[in-house]
């Protein structure tokens, strides 16, 4: 498996991708989704992000005929019972921006004590490959908490309000390579990378 689609149109997640992807399987030529033409919009209707996950993958899959990956991400805030969870990217609106999300979150948790903010980012991704009867979802968690302001410049989301487990520093004052290491992404693209090389043979 040398070429894989992955099912997005987030630059931020294609340059994730690259960046983690690319060192562990230098041989593998990934291609947005969106490079093609007249991609299918996919509606993302499943309950859960592998759900959302699987069915991204399936409709690249469908679409391309190559090997396809799809992830499906978000933040779970357990004291308000997993919100803004698998409607993270349009939590305050169907096109709302990072910074608008950011704002509702921030007024949604301002009566909660900080002790009872625990909160963790949440990252399916899916394998799809008709072709090779292939089917398959990775998951990953990056615990910590979210705090009512924002700091930080790097990263994306809601990075500047999310402080990982262990750190002081929220997500968005890391650089790229120390959020890697640790994020739900980075550990899932860890995963499935062990998967594709398998399956390079
Ligand atoms: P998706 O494109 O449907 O998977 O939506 C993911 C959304 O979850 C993003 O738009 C962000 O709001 C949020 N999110 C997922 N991963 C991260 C992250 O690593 N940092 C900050 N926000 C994230």
């Amino acid at each position: 498996m040398k070429k894989i689609v992955l099912a997005t149109a987030n630059t931020h997640k294609v340059t994730e991708f690259q960046r983690i992807l690319g060192e562990l399987l230098p041989d593998l030529e990934l291609i947005a989704s969106s490079d093609f033409s007249n991609v299918p919009v996919i509606e993302e209707t499943g309950a859960t992000f592998a759900e959302n996950a699987l069915l991204k993958a399936k409709v690249i899959n469908k679409f391309t005929k190559l090997p396809a990956i799809a992830d499906d991400s978000g933040l779970v805030v357990a004291s308000l019972n997993g919100a803004p969870g698998i409607f993270s990217a349009r939590y305050a609106g169907i096109k709302a921006s990072d910074q608008e999300n950011v704002a509702k979150l921030i007024s949604d948790i301002e009566n909660i004590d900080d002790s009872l903010l625990e909160a963790s980012f949440e990252c399916a991704i899916a394998l799809v490959d008709r072709e090779q009867n292939l089917e398959l979802v990775v998951q990953a968690q990056m615990p910590g908490r979210v705090i009512k302001q924002v700091r930080g410049a790097n990263g994306f989301g809601y990075d500047p309000m999310f402080i990982p487990q262990g750190f002081s520093k929220t997500a968005a004052e890391l650089s790229d390579q120390d959020k890697d290491k640790i994020s739900h992404r980075g550990i899932a693209l860890r995963k499935m990378s062990g998967i594709l090389k398998q399956l390079q043979g």
